[in-house]
């Protein structure tokens, strides 16, 4: 089993080459590196001296367009939801929902040009995290969902129309926007990763896994079954959550034959919650996802809004249970990396 770990928060390259050093000691094959909206416009050379530092490390690196448009995952803000008012989710109150509309036909373009800057900055590998409408939220307070012109096109007489028929629309245009994006990336020469949320969380339609992971140029395809961080607390709900999220995706790569990623949370885990975490991440392993990922680096404790309470002991037990023989048994002390800037 390979081990990856998300990294965000620092764009120093020399501080950068120092924590894959780091992560590679203890054990890391692969880094996912955020890239968002404000890297993607102050960041972009930087970028690729990350991605370099961080392959002569040893790593192999994925690039992820984190929180951008409002589209994926991530604590990052969206400049082009501000410059271009009309991308955003429209709700039937007219309120402008916090993310761009996926089935705007401007928001393709803007990722095309976020996926040609992560092929400039040398990325063999996108991660494409957690594609979703908008939900109940601080930018979406009564759970709004949208009806702007795009969407009514797809489906006239939105939103009076049965919810069936709202959430395989909104089913369809993510797995169009994924299949294009998949497309561009290929075109560019790149692999697509990609990571949606489980199913029957944060208000999104049921998407038909088999047909993502199945989709030309997807190499790898997983989910991130965060319990926590999704409300459920009681253990035998857990542990059916962990099961039911875990087989689907093994399933749907090993029918499609790609890889299966599957991540654990080590971010916003109180003390209280940590044995309820560990024993929901032994759960998790034991299904043998191809690789096991987590968010993000060192159980986030340099990101006060979502740091584990205690982010040193999440970050050395959750590593114990996934390099339980040490990192050494890898070959990843076996001569330290020369890397760094
Ligand atoms: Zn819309």
């Amino acid at each position: 089993m390979q081990i990856a770990c998300s990294y965000f928060g620092n764009r120093i390259p020399r501080h950068v080459g120092s924590d894959m050093e780091r992560l590679r000691a203890l054990g890391f094959d692969r880094v996912v590196h955020t890239f968002c909206e404000n890297d993607l416009r102050y960041y972009r050379r930087t970028m690729g001296e990350i991605v370099r530092i961080s392959e002569d490390c040893g790593l192999e690196v994925l690039l992820d367009p984190w929180g951008v448009a409002g589209v994926f995952g991530g604590e990052a803000f969206s400049q082009w939801l501000v410059e271009d008012e009309e991308l955003a989710q429209r709700g039937p109150s007219r309120r402008r929902l916090a993310g761009a509309c996926l089935n705007h036909p401007r928001l393709l373009p803007l990722l095309r040009q976020w996926t040609e800057a992560a092929a400039e900055a040398g990325a063999r590998t996108l991660f494409w995290d957690e594609p979703h409408w908008s939900h109940r939220g601080p930018g979406n307070p009564e759970g709004e969902i949208c009806v702007c012109e795009y969407c009514r096109a797809r489906l006239p007489g939105l939103p009076d129309v049965p919810p069936e028929a709202i959430a395989s629309m909104r089913a369809e245009a993510v797995a169009r926007l994924l299949a294009a994006l998949a497309a561009g990336a290929l075109e560019l020469g790149m692999r697509s990763s990609i990571c949606v949320l489980p199913d029957g969380v944060a208000e999104q339609p049921a998407l038909d896994w088999n047909e993502i992971a199945r989709l030309p140029g997807v190499v790898e395809f997983g989910t991130d079954p965060y319990w926590q961080a999704f409300g459920i607390s009681d253990p035998a709900a857990r542990d059916r959550f962990i099961d039911a999220q875990a087989s689907a995706a093994l399933e749907a790569c090993r029918s499609a034959g790609v890889a299966c990623m599957l991540w654990l949370q080590a971010f916003r885990v109180t003390a209280e919650g940590e044995e309820d975490l560990f024993a929901g991440s032994r759960r998790l392993l034991a299904h043998g996802p191809d690789t096991a990922a987590v968010w993000g680096f060192e159980a986030c404790a340099h990101m006060s809004a979502i740091a584990c309470e205690r982010p040193a002991v999440v970050w050395r037990r959750l590593l114990e249970l996934l390099r339980p023989e040490g990192p050494g048994a890898h070959g990843a002390s076996a001569g330290r990396p020369s890397c760094g800037p």
